[in-house]
């Protein structure tokens, strides 16, 4: 549906200029208004608006087009698209999905994690200084480091590096 702005056209519920026209009906209606209205639509038949989702993915939508734009997404806001995979694998969802993904695939799930080890080792990851903070010190639970100490820890550990570094260069 095209949008238009008509800037004396004034809507009466939310002071809006901005315009769907419905060519069918011939009719202007207020873009706002039927955002809240379909936002509302949605809530209320949150199932039913779920698998009209579902169906139109596996029918319509153009799988490569749609990695590519997923592709893009990512690589404009990362910080963002990081957010959303770290809320979804906290969630339950997420965690069950995971669990039965290494029950099927138990050798790329023990490669991922050998992966993920070596880039936390090697980036000063806070994964990996929380798992050496509670392996040495008994007071310290894996989730019980604080960002204090999980700083303090990656400075020593990255001093090290440079002092082991400045050593092979001698
Ligand atoms: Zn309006």
């Amino acid at each position: 549906m095209p949008t238009v702005d008509i800037p004396d056209k004034v809507c009466s519920h939310c002071g809006g200029t901005i315009w769907y026209y419905e060519e069918k009906r011939d009719v202007y209606s207020c873009k706002q208004l039927k955002r809240e209205k379909h936002a509302e639509w949605r809530h209320k038949n949150i199932e039913k608006f779920r698998e009209y989702r579902r169906n139109h993915y596996h029918t319509k939508v153009d799988k490569k087009k749609h990695y590519e734009n997923t592709r893009k997404r990512v690589l404009l806001n990362p910080e963002r698209e990081k957010s959303y995979r770290l809320k979804y694998s906290r969630s339950e969802k997420g965690k069950q999905k995971k669990k039965e993904y290494a029950l099927l695939h138990p050798e790329e799930t023990r490669l991922g994690k050998r992966k993920a080890r070596e880039i936390a080792v090697c980036n000063l990851k806070d994964s990996y200084m929380r798992s050496l903070l509670s392996r040495n010190c008994e007071d310290i639970s894996y989730s019980d480091s604080t960002p204090e100490l999980i700083e303090l820890k990656r400075k020593q550990l990255s001093l090290k590096r440079q002092i082991k570094a400045h050593g092979k260069a001698n």
